[in-house]
């Protein structure tokens, strides 16, 4: 089933656009990478799925119901796309630092609280459980990034958008945690789409990517093919030096 379906979407700030005719469609139980340079329209792209941001123009389907064309969601209806199983994880990655962990992680299952569904998300980030009574705040970028994606799927979404989960974290880290969303989308059939500018590492763990380029779709395809094309996505659209072998 699609999950997610954008079709001619242009999206933009104050009526001006930066992102162009997007096509782009996230099925049940896929990780989908969207790619490209500083600028190229990532962001914009999430919050324009999520509701933050009004389309400005094509259509948005996300689990089969067109949700928002050319106007500014109420946020009635941004909390609707939420508890219909959308989950976003923003580049700031949204935490409260006062609160703790458990905390965080409680309000990320505003209706119904489960010891099942906590203990399934310690499953995939088991280092999650000798920090839950630590205030998100004190917590290192990779506990917090953890804890972020902890609370975005410890109420089952349907669909999970992650902007940038790597931002000042080293590749390690990094390597440790894009395994998960692979792992989230077999487990629960979960649709992923996922900014990352680790090229190679994303494409690693994806079903398919999209290369945006100046708001546009430059490549589009599997993550073989792209993986294939690594070297020249970096040099070409992300401006670095491929590394001597
Ligand atoms: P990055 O990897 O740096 O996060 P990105 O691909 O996510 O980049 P966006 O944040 O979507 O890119 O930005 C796309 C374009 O929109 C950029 O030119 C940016 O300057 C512009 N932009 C972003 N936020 C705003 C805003 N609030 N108001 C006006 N323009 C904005």
């Amino acid at each position: 089933m699609t999950l997610l379906d954008l079709r001619g979407v242009t999206a933009g700030y104050e009526g001006v656009p930066v992102v162009h005719d997007l096509d782009l469609t996230v099925a049940e139980g896929e990780v989908v990478a969207l790619l490209g340079a500083n600028g190229a329209g990532k962001t914009t792209t999430l919050l324009t799925v999520s509701g933050l941001l009004p389309a400005l123009g094509g259509t948005i389907e996300v689990f089969g119901a067109e949700v928002h064309a050319g106007r500014r969601l109420r946020p009635s209806a941004v909390w609707g796309l939420a508890r219909s199983g959308l989950a976003h994880v923003p580049e700031d990655r949204g935490l409260f630092f006062d609160l703790t962990a458990a905390e965080n992680l409680r309000l990320g299952q505003p209706r119904r609280r489960s010891a099942a569904d906590l203990d399934r998300v310690l499953g995939w980030f088991p280092a999650l459980a000798d920090i839950l009574d630590r205030r998100a705040g004190l917590l290192s970028g990779g506990e917090q990034q953890m804890l972020a994606l902890a609370r975005a799927v410890v109420g089952g979404p349907r669909l999970l958008l992650v902007d940038e989960m790597s931002l000042g974290l080293a590749p390690i880290i990094v390597e440790g945690l894009l395994p998960v969303l692979r792992a989230i989308a077999d487990d629960t059939g979960t649709g992923v789409l996922v900014v990352e500018q680790h090229v190679s590492l994303v494409l690693s763990i994806s079903d398919r990517a999209y290369l945006l380029d100046r708001g546009r779709v430059a490549h589009a395809g599997t993550a073989a093919e792209l993986a294939a094309d690594a070297d020249r996505i970096e040099a070409g659209y992300l401006g670095r030096v491929p590394a001597d072998d």
